[in-house]
């Protein structure tokens, strides 16, 4: 997944015993949903992202795009060739390779937004920074619209506190649910989960939040398909 983020995955393939499992994943590497293998590929993704390698890795990856594309034109029409079947991959106007379906747009795409600076326009929260069309065919990160009863992400692991005014109806209705830090008050956690969260336990499960109606505002603010709920869909490794 992170060399197809620059149409390199042919060219910079697996060797040795790792070849075969390389060349049997599907043609988007990661599936969706909650299945144990992508949830793991998916965290890993997020940490090659991060500092101190994070940003040498995508320079180097793109200038060996860059690289390959002039290169692999030469060969563009040996089927055989690395080379030739990357250059030959169509690239996005986000940089990644288009989506294998074509059916795809980002109209349908979970990350697509309102750009809150031109009316009609589109964003991308994962492509902050470039102008996208809903029509244009999606990219190879494109994400069904999902909800949150099937992720939970922000109820869990990626967050570790959630901080409760002392003026909020869960305080009183839910002592057993608060805890007390000197002045501060949080949601007592179960594990790596906030303690009002339940189910999520096998992927087919849903998770619910048992004090929905009287859920602290730091909850009600978290906005669905926002740059928090990007942020905490890849640390869990629902999204990259
Ligand atoms: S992540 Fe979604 S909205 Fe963004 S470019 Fe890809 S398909 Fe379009
Ligand atoms: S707001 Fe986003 S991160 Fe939180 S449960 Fe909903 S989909 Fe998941």
């Amino acid at each position: 997944a992170l060399l197809d983020d620059d149409g390199l995955r042919h060219v910079l393939a697996a060797t040795t015993d790792h070849r075969a499992f390389y060349d049997a994943l599907g043609a988007v590497p990661f599936e969706d949903g909650r299945d144990p293998s992508s949830v793991l590929a998916r965290k890993a993704y997020l940490r090659a992202d991060r500092e101190p390698w994070g940003p040498h890795l995508r320079d180097a990856l793109s200038a060996t795009q860059k690289l390959l594309r002039v290169v692999g034109a030469f060969a563009r029409t040996d089927p055989k060739s690395l080379l030739g079947r990357s250059a030959a991959v169509d690239l996005h106007t986000v940089g990644g390779p288009v989506h294998p379906d074509e059916s795809l747009t980002c109209g349908t795409c979970a990350w697509r937004h309102d750009s809150s600076r031109s009316v009609g326009r589109s964003r991308c929260r994962k492509h902050p920074g470039v102008r996208i069309d809903a029509s244009m065919r999606a990219c190879v990160r494109w994400e069904a619209v999902f909800d949150c009863q099937d992720c939970g992400a922000c109820c869990r692991e990626a967050y570790t506190a959630v901080e409760v005014k002392r003026t909020e109806p869960v305080v009183t209705r839910y002592p057993d649910l608060v805890v007390r830090e000197g002045k501060y008050l949080h949601l007592r956690r179960a594990g790596e989960r906030c303690a009002a969260l339940e189910g999520g336990r096998t992927p087919a499960e849903q998770y619910t939040c048992r004090i929905y109606d009287d859920r602290p505002s730091t909850c009600r603010e978290f906005a669905l398909a926002s740059p928090n709920c990007l942020d905490a869909r890849r640390a869990v490794g629902l999204s990259r």
